[in-house]
């Protein structure tokens, strides 16, 4: 590929002092939780300005986990978005409850909040509110929503950590706030890791608990919990990296404007919004002959790839629940239009520019 979707090398800056840390870690044998753990766990709560920060094995997890300790399950419905990653809607349905999905909006293509309310009936326990792309919902519109309404607060922040509400970090509007360090994430892991962030000590600690197979103290187990620690080597790696994410997420940013400054001359086109602090995950924008479009792009050595080209409510995995899938026609036309061009901190401003001829010369 000319044009690489990741870039890893340069996520390392003095990859030597971080490979002498994970060596000590190997040699040591304190692999799962420990102080590398507790060591991230307190930098990242620092970061988002959340007063507790638990490590955990994923952001499926995460999302699991916290509809977990919020005492969601069956009987209670789930307000999310149709166009978001499977792992949010599974969460809901793994603790048993049911998910009820609100189509994004045709302008940002984010959750559709004129029709959140409609989706709320008395069975609504919670809302997952999930930043899509980078980009931050309405955060007043929303806390203001589950205040009147009821509802606990989820926030999936998998593609959006460190983008801010009006300068408030997202994860800490709600309950509870869940990050992804997947690897193909803004701050990524060496592998599978994620976040629960919160304000409560009480859900803190739930959350821990819950994370080490129900044990509150060694070998007294005292719920039905889930084997999802972090491990150490993952919380080194995003402790080395967490002090550039500000930077990156700059970086991403000034890509993405220029990317948008020429796309957004084609008419055929549609090039993503950006709210102030969006901090682009990835540089998503609409063609109109998406398949010819990708396949002209990767051929031409560009790694551009669709996110997500099934959307939720025509996944077999939920065919069990009540979702009409024709009702979400703003998720469906993003999974036949969306395209995602690579964008990547160490990407250089040349790198677009190139992106960008290639894309106009296909699209006409
Ligand atoms: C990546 C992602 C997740 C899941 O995170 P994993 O760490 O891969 O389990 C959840 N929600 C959204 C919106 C995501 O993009």
């Amino acid at each position: 590929m000319l044009v690489h979707r990741y870039g890893f090398p340069d996520q390392f800056d003095d990859i030597d002092a971080l490979s002498r840390k994970i060596s000590e870690v190997l040699l040591s044998g304190d692999c799962i939780l420990g102080k590398p753990v507790e060591r991230f766990e307190a930098a990242f709560a620092a970061y988002v300005e959340a007063e507790h920060a638990v490590g955990l094995n994923s952001g499926t997890d995460a999302l699991v986990l916290a509809l977990h300790a919020l005492g969601v399950g069956p009987g209670d419905e789930v307000v999310t978005v149709a166009n978001t990653f499977h792992s949010t809607v599974l969460a809901i349905a793994r603790v048993g409850a049911t998910p009820v999905l609100v189509d994004c909006t045709d302008g940002d293509f984010m959750m559709d909040l004129d029709r959140v309310e409609a989706a709320i009936t008395p069975r609504t326990k919670a809302l997952i509110a999930v930043h899509m792309f980078g980009e931050v919902l309405d955060m007043d519109r929303i806390t203001a929503l589950v205040r009147s309404r009821g509802l606990k607060l989820v926030e999936d922040c998998a593609q959006a950590v460190g983008a801010r509400w009006k300068g408030r970090t997202v994860g800490t509007f709600g309950e509870i706030g869940c990050f992804s360090f997947h690897p193909s994430k803004n701050l990524a892991a060496a592998g599978d890791a994620g976040a629960a962030v919160t304000g409560s000590a009480e859900l803190a600690e739930r959350l821990r608990v819950l994370r080490g197979l129900g044990q509150q103290t060694q070998n007294h187990h005292v719920e039905l919990g889930y084997s999802s620690r972090m491990d150490s080597v993952q919380a080194l790696v995003l402790d080395h990296k967490l002090p550039r994410l500000n930077a990156w997420n700059r970086r991403r940013r000034a890509l993405a404007d220029r990317y948008t400054a020429t796309l957004a001359k084609n008419p055929a086109v549609r090039v993503p919004t950006a709210g102030p602090d969006h901090v682009f995950h990835m540089y998503q924008l609409l063609v109109p002959d998406r398949d010819a479009t990708l396949a002209a792009l990767r051929a031409s050595g560009i790694d551009a790839v669709v996110r997500y080209p099934v959307p939720i409510a025509r996944q077999p995995a939920f065919a069990a629940y009540a979702i009409d899938a024709d009702a979400y026609p703003n998720a469906d036309l993003l999974a036949r239009n969306a395209l995602c061009l690579p964008l990547r901190p160490d990407m250089s401003d040349e790198d677009v520019d190139l992106v960008v001829s290639r894309v106009l010369s296909v699209t006409g």
